[in-house]
């Protein structure tokens, strides 16, 4: 197989040691090659936008101390930076330039507070349960487990940039909890077998990916050792050809999880245990957490991710004062842990916990929207008020978990019904907090003017259904029909202007109910539904007034 370019840009010079030419660098003037070794200490910039840098800072679990924050938070006032949460429960420094990068970058470093390996082919911060350890119903602490298993990769020679691609890892040791990990390439799901807590092993998620079931079950002390067996798997037989099918999942997908399983016992010097009972559970977020020592925790909601200077200092002089803990979960929330009483000087943003959004094209060259933005054109009190989760990304990428949530937006531009304006593609039947599918593109275009009108309809449809939340909606309901039918089906809701709810028939039952409707467009012979589609989504959506 031929190497893909990163590959040979890897054997060339190793990530490792090109730390010794960080600071020769002209960076007014970065190569591509230079762009991806830099991204393997954190530091990220792009042609595209070749004045502005970003730094990402590894925070295990989430969990920051309060001198830690104070002095990111100084740094970012002095050098009049941006501070972001990020869906991996980090932090980024956004608005650097040459001039100032690789100051902040050292500042950082001489702090003990990390970027390295953020980026790129490497072991992204490893992800957990904001209230792990404290919550009452949290079976195993896993913070030092993630610890234990940063040790084995951070800022060692043979681990930096020598994946075949990056490595997303996430644990869960909370009974229930309302974060999604099943996206992940490694996911330690807490499981019980006879009278042990431990994990069940799941791999091979990502963006558009749901992780597999390796029927696997491993007890606390050996999460490490599990890890590291991995790891050394995928080093060693992960896919360096076609850049593009280089994530574990598609190795997986070419030779197995079975076959994959004999690899990582290669590694493994224990017995590999058959999975045990997995007892994950899902619960709605709620601002108030009650935590096992009788004190509370609270979920500040960051507007997806942004907070700005002064809000970041205020609330970091309310956990000094109140002595509280913070941690940061993937949600990108700020959690204060410790709370004596339930209260805070603090009012909530509207659908802040229901919305994952990228960082979009203030922070991120790559996105057509200024999705933070964006997200007040969706129905957010009824988001809210049914529990929806949103997923919202950029571009394809998906940063913004758009196939692993209830309902999945992508921002792009089109001019399908006109002259060009912002419009989104719609993802459904996504099934995120256990083991189940990603969601499905729905519609490919859908103006941004009518979107909210859209979601509407999918939300009341979902409440019609009396199905105890939107992923059971999309198990029992969505997923049984096919994408264009789902399409068809939602435009005409819109275009009849008639109260129409999915039930759980056959499409032929259901496009027969529609058929007694004198203005729908039927036809005798219509493959894949697509004449009606095109009639109704042209009469919705043509000669929008509001374009951008
Ligand atoms: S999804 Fe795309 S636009 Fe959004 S942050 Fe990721 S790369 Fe950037």
């Amino acid at each position: 197989m031929k190497l893909n370019k990163i590959e040979r840009l890897k054997k060339r010079f190793s990530p490792y040691a090109y730390r010794e030419r960080i600071h020769e660098l002209d960076l007014y003037n970065l190569s591509e090659d230079d762009r991806f070794y830099l991204k393997n200490y954190g530091i990220y910039n792009i042609k595209l936008n070749e004045e502005q840098f970003m730094l990402r800072i590894r925070i295990a679990a989430g969990r920051i101390t309060l001198k830690q924050l104070q002095l990111i938070i100084e740094i970012a006032k002095r050098y009049d930076l941006e501070l972001l949460i990020t869906a991996r429960a980090q932090l980024e420094l956004h608005g650097l330039s040459s001039s100032n990068v690789i100051k902040v970058w050292e500042l950082l470093a001489q702090e003990k507070m990390l970027t390295l390996q953020t980026l790129t082919d490497n072991f992204r911060n490893i992800v957990t349960d904001p209230y792990d350890g404290v919550d009452i119903e949290s079976k195993i602490e896993t913070y030092d487990l993630i610890e234990q298993m940063q040790n084995i990769f951070l800022n060692k020679s043979e681990w930096m940039g020598t994946l075949p691609r990056k490595f997303n890892t996430a644990i869960c040791g909370t009974l229930s909890n309302s974060v999604h990990f099943f996206g992940n390439d490694l996911f330690f799901a807490l499981a019980k077998k006879g009278e042990d807590w431990g994990f069940n092993l799941y791999l091979g998620g990502k963006n558009s990916a749901v992780a597999q079931d390796a029927d696997i079950f491993i007890l606390p002390q050996n999460v490490s050792l599990m890890f590291e067996s991995v790891a050394k798997a995928y080093r060693v037989y992960g896919l360096r050809g076609s850049r593009s099918k280089t994530r574990l999942f598609h190795l997986l997908d070419s030779i197995g999880i079975e076959a994959f399983v004999k690899k990582i016992s290669q590694f493994y010097p224990e017995k590999i245990e058959s999975k045990g009972q997995l007892t994950l559970d899902k619960n709605a977020p709620s601002p108030y957490r009650v935590l096992k020592d009788g004190s509370y925790g609270y979920c500040y909601q960051s507007r997806f991710g942004v907070i700005d200077l002064e809000t970041w200092e205020r609330l970091l002089s309310f956990a000094v004062d109140k002595k509280l803990q913070i941690c940061f979960g993937v949600d990108q929330n700020l959690y204060f842990l410790g709370l004596k009483e339930k209260s805070v000087p603090f009012n909530s943003l509207l659908g802040a916990s229901n919305v994952t959004a990228c960082a979009g094209s203030h922070y991120c060259a790559l996105s057509l929207w200024d999705i933070k933005s964006e997200t007040s054109y969706l129905p957010l009190k009824k988001i809210e008020k049914y529990n929806i989760h949103i997923g919202f990304s950029g571009c394809l990428k998906g940063c913004g978990r758009h196939y692993h949530c209830d309902i999945g937006l992508v921002g792009l531009r089109t001019n399908t019904y006109g002259k060009t304006q912002k419009a989104a593609r719609v993802y459904l039947g996504g099934v995120y907090s256990r083991p189940g599918v990603a969601a499905r593109l729905i519609f490919p275009v859908v103006p941004l003017q009518h979107l909210a009108a859209l979601i509407e309809k999918m939300i009341e449809s979902y409440i019609k259904s009396d199905m105890e939340d939107f992923e059971s909606f999309s198990e029992t309901y969505l997923n049984k029909f096919s994408t264009e039918f789902l399409m068809m089906w939602f435009l005409a809701s819109l275009y009849l202007k008639e109260e129409i709810y999915l039930q759980p028939c056959s499409e032929e039952k259901l496009y027969h109910q529609l058929e007694q409707y004198p203005d729908f467009p039927s036809f005798k012979e219509d493959d894949k539904y697509m004449q009606s589609i095109n009639i109704m989504k042209h009469a919705l959506w043509d000669d929008t007034i509001h374009t951008s």
